[in-house]
């Protein structure tokens, strides 16, 4: 009997880990949430690292919003693709206590419009946009001459241009969740989120991308992937991901599979897949 455990065990490839498990949270969202969750979980579930539950929040204005209690420790890492009303205090408790202890947390898109009043939240994304965010709330903060420059001047956070192509510049290439990546490579038609602020502390900026005037934009190179630390937690923000185009950008994907990794772990292990876009050329996969 002993023997025969010991030839199973040595049998079983040293490489094969438990998948990770993720939560979606969602429900509430001025965006497609119905239409781009399904694609955020299967980029997920695609990379093999993950198994993926999706908790839905009940709707707006139905005034049920405080029975909505996922199991957060039940997790290593929560992904939000929510925006809406405020969650309940004992699950705003809950969910702080889940990062703080060490929990991984991932903002997709409109995620970091969620929450304004919220301080831990705010801690975690670094910078969000809308919802009243002001100079109350942190400084904008973009990447200029090789560094963050946080300007505490007066003014909305939060806004776009209209919807392009655009170029994603790696800022911290031996970074896990970036390293490896072309210096620079084009996301598909989407958002380019401008303007954005917040408390930003322990922020790393790890890829920006130009706003351009003739866009709509700032003239400014805007953050567009964040890492920041919540007590023992790890966060990643991606502004990326309007809809289902965007979300399905090869890059975008890749970059959201390697942050939900770091986050939970620390590490990444996913190698850049081959189809990932260039300087010149978007990548999707429908
Ligand atoms: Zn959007």
């Amino acid at each position: 009997m002993k023997l025969a455990l010991v030839v199973l065990l040595a049998s079983l490839p040293a490489a094969v880990a438990a998948p990770i498990k993720v939560l979606l949270v969602d429900g509430q969202n001025n965006h497609a949430w119905k239409a781009t969750s399904p694609v955020i979980k299967k980029i997920l579930e695609d990379s093999g690292k993950f198994t993926v539950d999706v908790a839905t929040s009940p709707a707006p204005k139905t005034g049920q919003i405080e029975s909505f209690k996922p199991k957060f420790a039940d997790y290593q890492v929560v992904v939000s693709n929510y925006n809406g009303e405020p969650w309940g205090d004992e699950t705003k408790a809950a969910f702080s206590d889940f990062v703080r202890k060490g929990g991984g947390f991932v903002s997709v898109h409109a995620a970091d419009n969620a929450f304004p009043e919220w301080k831990d939240y705010n801690r975690m994304i670094g910078v969000g946009g809308w919802g009243d965010r002001n100079e109350k709330d942190g400084p904008f903060v973009v990447f200029k001459d090789g560094i963050i420059i946080k300007s505490s001047k007066p003014g909305a956070g939060g806004g776009h241009g209209s919807q392009h192509d655009f170029l994603v510049v790696t800022r911290e290439p031996s970074h896990p969740i970036v390293a490896g990546l072309p210096p620079e490579w084009l996301h598909v038609k989407d958002e380019l989120y401008h303007r954005l602020r917040g408390p930003a502390e322990g922020m790393t900026i790890l890829a920006t991308a130009y706003s351009a005037p003739a866009q709509g934009g700032t003239g400014e190179n805007e953050p567009m992937l964040m890492v920041t630390t919540f007590g023992e937690g790890r966060c990643f923000h991606t502004t990326l991901g309007h809809g289902v185009e965007a979300v399905q950008c090869v890059g975008a994907a890749t970059v959201l599979q390697r942050g939900v990794e770091w986050a939970a772990t620390g590490k990444v292990t996913q190698p850049v897949p081959a189809d990932f876009p260039t300087a010149d050329h978007t990548s999707s996969r429908k």
